[in-house]
């Protein structure tokens, strides 16, 4: 499988002033600190993490909705990090979103048919206004949805009518990347499965390649290839998703896989449970050493003295921790 993209070094601050006159930088919110990872075409990548730990930022710096502060964004082997507005055009093609809340991503002055072929038009993936339309009415077929659809606004469809057409309107300028940014969250238990299988048929049909963002963890085990934890801005444990949910290494992957229940009772049983404790620190004055160490039961001197560097457990599978120095591999 080759490697469509390559994330290196990633970091987005957001400065901090101070003063309403004179402004005065006071510091950075770290949002997105160094952060590595590559992606496989046609697999799930998967960023986890609570609210504010960065998964939303690294996806909105890779997608240049927001500029890096500094690293390398590379797609489909250009780095993008730096691509001026026309530039970046192409890869604003090739990279499309499907947002968490199908309701404020839809223009409730558009009919679904303008919602669908205006992308195609503007891209220029079709010659005219007829062959926009012919092409819209498959995309709807696709997901589910019938040709006189195309008359219709948003408002007259459920919540997970509209996820299909704003899934439609992501693939309607052949995309290779699609970032799912939580697209499940909003809708109906009974719908939500629906949608998934929507998404994992067009990967194994067309061969997207998707960055998920989540906190559904049951969810993400099933759809995902790939898994990146993140903590405060870094990721702190990543490989292969079957390795990194059941042998977990990270303190704090640990606490999240216990507060997720399992389905499998046999699992549920071997698992040892970690409860957390203590909020999430501000991202404005992180701890020091490990970010973790406030909330880590497993702390140990160098803990908050020391970051810990990422390091290899296995061949698909890496860990940034102290234990693993202590560990016998
Ligand atoms: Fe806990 Fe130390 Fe590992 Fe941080 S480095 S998670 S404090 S054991």
């Amino acid at each position: 499988n080759d490697v469509v993209i390559r994330v290196k070094n990633l970091k987005k601050y957001f400065p901090i002033y101070k003063g309403f006159l004179i402004k005065k930088h006071v510091g950075d919110v770290k949002a997105v600190d160094d952060i590595s990872f590559e992606v496989r075409r046609g697999e799930t990548f998967a960023l986890v993490g609570e609210s504010g730990c960065g998964k939303t930022t690294t996806a909105r710096t890779m997608l240049r909705l927001i500029d890096p502060t500094d690293g390398v964004i590379e797609i489909l082997g250009t780095d993008i990090s730096r691509l001026s507005r026309e530039e970046l055009l192409p890869f604003r093609r090739k990279m499309q979103i499907v947002f968490q809340n199908p309701i404020g991503s839809l223009n409730p002055r558009m009919t679904v048919g303008q919602i669908l072929t205006e992308p195609m038009l503007f891209h220029k993936i079709v010659k005219d206004q007829q062959e926009a339309n012919e092409r819209a009415i498959e995309l709807l077929r696709m997901v589910g949805m019938k040709p006189y659809h195309m008359d219709r606004y948003p408002h007259q469809f459920s919540g997970g009518q509209k996820q299909r057409i704003a899934i439609a309107r992501a693939l309607s300028v052949n995309p290779e990347i699609l970032f799912l940014d939580e697209p499940t969250s909003a809708l109906d238990v009974s719908v939500q499965a629906q949608i998934v299988n929507l998404f994992l048929k067009f990967q194994e049909e067309l061969g997207l390649t998707y960055i998920f963002i989540s906190h559904n963890l049951a969810l993400v085990r099933f759809i995902s290839h790939h898994v990146a934890i993140m903590y405060l801005g870094r990721i702190v444990e990543m490989g292969e998703v079957n390795e990194v949910f059941d042998n977990p290494i990270h303190p704090y992957t640990k606490a999240l896989l216990s507060a997720s229940p399992i389905p499998d009772p046999a699992i549920e049983k071997k698992r040892s449970r970690l409860i957390l404790t203590g909020n999430v620190p501000s991202p404005i004055a992180r701890p020091s050493g490990c970010f973790f160490h406030p909330r880590c039961p497993f702390k140990m001197d160098i803990c908050d003295k020391e970051y810990p560097q990422m390091k290899f457990v296995s061949p698909n599978h890496q860990v940034a921790c102290h234990l693993v120095d202590k560990r016998e591999v």
